[in-house]
């Protein structure tokens, strides 16, 4: 029996790749859940895939060995991936306008019902985190809240409520 493609890379839920415009099935490597930071459903596979970046429009690979790190020892939100490739996420007008949204929205994601505000400012956090060595303590504390918020959130009732694409 296959749980969120245990058995089978192919059988992974879409959203875990949302955006990719090819995924290399024959690159798959075993994932570890234990060391990853989900709610419902894990990554049992990372695999390279290609998406192309929000900031030069240029396709780059986002590679099995990067999704590893960033899941199993960044500890990465689930859901999150990035969105442009390394080298608009080293531009410091980018970071720049990360921080800026970061700021514009954070009040708005405080309300414990704002899920939807809350994964979007975790997925500027992660953008930040993956480009920065060290976040500021009081952002590291907002990621900490806003992950136990998200996950307390999607844990019950359903057993799709953590599939959506976030
Ligand atoms: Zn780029």
């Amino acid at each position: 029996m296959d749980y969120f493609g245990s058995t089978d890379p192919r059988l992974m839920p879409k959203h875990l790749f949302w955006g990719a415009v090819h995924i290399d099935y024959e690159s798959a490597v075993r994932g570890n859940p234990e060391k990853q930071n989900y709610s419902v459903c894990p990554r049992y596979w990372f695999m390279d895939a290609d998406f192309v970046c929000k900031g030069c429009g240029k396709n780059f690979t986002w590679t099995a060995g990067e999704q590893k790190a960033w899941f199993e020892d960044y500890y990465f939100w689930i859901d999150s991936s990035p969105r442009q490739c390394k080298a608009c996420r080293a531009d410091r007008r980018h970071l720049a306008a990360l921080r800026a949204e970061y700021d514009s929205m954070v009040a708005a994601a405080r309300p414990k019902e704002a899920i939807a505000e809350k994964r979007r400012v975790m997925e500027v956090i992660c953008e930040l985190e993956a480009a920065l060595a060290r976040l500021p303590d009081k952002m590291m504390e907002t990621k900490r809240l806003f992950e136990h918020q998200i996950q307390k959130h999607s844990k019950p009732t359903h057993p799709t409520a953590g599939n959506l694409p976030g």
